[in-house]
């Protein structure tokens, strides 16, 4: 599968050198995708700058149409992507589809929402004057996207991004291009003219200096690692470019005394082990309080245990390969220093890696310390440390020792007891009793060192809206 960048609705590249895509299961190759640099970036970025002022004088509701097509597309396509999705990232086939479901979700979700950018009205001090609060698109967006929602990281963004009257520029992850270009081809599709939507690949560096650093671009959405992010923010300084970045995390998981242990046990394999734990909002570590921690560890094992490591292509996986060297090492690395320093391993506990393909079995640790490793740092990967703890107040006090404030789980049945810590949990998503919080139509995003701004619901439309105060003198 030999695919080219989208520029000014023509695909192009076809004379520049290639990246070859691999499958993280196999290390087969799956196709190539150009290696694109600064001079394509720019002509991209033009043609987003000719498209914006008539795309952004359409009104709300042609756009929306537009969207809906779109979206009916993605759906209409939804195994086809999915397949191309497994074979290059890797996740179960199931998963995969599931991913394209919530990737349409939030075209679907911003078709509409697109048509509620409301205006205000404000009551002057002033007889002679009225007060108006408008919003208006913020102009040509670049978008840069992460290896492990190669579709739904996209739309979460292009989704808001047309609706609120923008024009974009897409820059996807090395590892995951072809999910974006198959979403390219159906922008396509859905006739949406040419120059709204640009898609390139290639030297990510080269590619993201020229989003910061050309002034028609006007916003720059990034979700990827805080190491990237904050370089995005030093870069920003010099144009002051309007930024959103969704960031790492390092989701605590916890579980009272009083929670149903069932329910405790499906979220916590479900936030936990979906994508392979290749999530930024996925369950680093668990805290259990010391009465259940036994019954809790006991149940996890269970469930965790029959969980299948394979080719996310072969029926009945469950667990994926590990995306690359890099991803695989950090795992290994994180378990090996908690063993170290004195946690044992329930399960799991062994990699394997061959032929350019890296498995990482299920693991449960226990009894693991805060200083570990795993404990600090994002380790994107199928483990699971759980460490003991004694009041509530002190769960809370673990679960914000960290840079992160991405999400945090909560387990329990007292709404008493729940609420206080929902409150004193510093994390931008709480999933209280659920093991999966996110949607389309709810805000996503993170506190502290995990970014800034909120995507989905009616927030994530706000982040490509500008307010334009205007004070009218009769
Ligand atoms: P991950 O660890 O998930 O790969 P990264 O932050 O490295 O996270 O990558 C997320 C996205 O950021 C990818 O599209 C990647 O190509 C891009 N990226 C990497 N380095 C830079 C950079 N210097 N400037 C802009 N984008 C970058």
């Amino acid at each position: 599968m030999d695919k080219l960048i989208y520029i000014n609705g023509e695909w192009v590249g076809a004379d520049l050198a290639k990246i070859v895509v691999r499958n993280p299961a196999t290390g087969e190759a799956v196709g190539t995708v150009p290696r694109a640099g600064a001079e394509e970036t720019r002509r991209a970025i033009e043609a987003a700058h000719e498209a914006f002022p008539s795309w952004s004088r359409l009104t709300a509701y042609e756009r929306s149409a537009y969207l809906e097509r779109f979206h009916d597309l993605i759906v209409d396509s939804a195994d086809e992507i999915a397949r191309v999705l497994t074979l290059e990232m890797g996740k179960p086939l199931k998963e995969a589809l599931g991913e394209v479901m919530y990737a349409a979700s939030f075209v679907k979700w911003f078709a509409e929402e697109g048509k509620r950018v409301y205006a205000r009205g404000i009551p002057s001090h002033k007889a002679e004057t009225r007060m108006l609060a408008i919003k208006q698109p913020v102009g040509v967006v670049a978008a840069i996207t992460p290896w492990n929602f190669p579709a739904a990281m996209i739309t979460r963004k292009l989704g808001p991004a047309l609706a609120a009257g923008c024009t974009i520029i897409i820059k996807p992850a090395k590892q995951t291009p072809l999910t974006a270009i198959m979403l390219a081809e159906l922008v396509e599709k859905a006739g949406i003219p040419k120059g709204v939507v640009n898609l390139v690949t290639g030297n990510a560096a080269e590619i993201g200096n020229e989003f910061m650093t050309n002034p028609m671009v006007r916003k720059v959405t990034f979700t990827g690692s805080t190491e990237i992010g904050k370089e995005l923010i030093r870069q920003s300084a010099d144009h002051v470019k309007n930024l959103s970045l969704e960031l790492g995390g390092h989701a605590p998981i916890i579980v009272l005394d009083d929670a149903d242990l069932e329910k405790a046990v499906r979220g916590a394999v479900a936030s936990k082990f979906r994508n392979g734990g290749q999530t930024c909002i996925c369950g680093n570590r668990i805290y259990v309080q010391e009465k259940v921690y036994d019954a809790f560890i006991a149940k996890f094992a269970e469930a965790v245990r029959k969980l299948k490591v394979g080719n996310g292509m072969d029926p009945g996986v469950d667990i994926g390969p590990i995306i690359d060297r890099d991803g695989y090492e950090k795992i290994d690395a994180h378990v090996k220093d908690a063993v170290r320093l004195g946690a044992s391993c329930v399960l799991g506990g062994e990699g394997r890696a061959e032929n350019g393909a890296y498995f990482y079995p299920p693991t449960i640790l226990k009894d693991v310390r805060p200083g570990m490793l795993i404990m600090r740092e994002e380790t994107f990967g199928p483990v699971a440390p759980v460490q003991k703890f004694s009041a509530d107040e002190e769960a809370a006090r673990y679960a914000n020792d960290t840079p992160y404030g991405l999400a945090a789980y909560v387990f329990t049945e007292n709404y008493s007891r729940g609420i206080k810590l929902v409150e004193a949990l510093d994390f931008g998503i709480i999933g209280w009793n659920d093991g999966l919080p996110s949607a389309a139509q709810a805000p996503f995003g993170g506190m502290k060192q995990s970014g800034i701004g909120r995507e989905g619901g009616i927030e994530g439309i706000d982040a490509f809206l500008e307010v334009k105060y205007v004070s009218v003198g009769l």
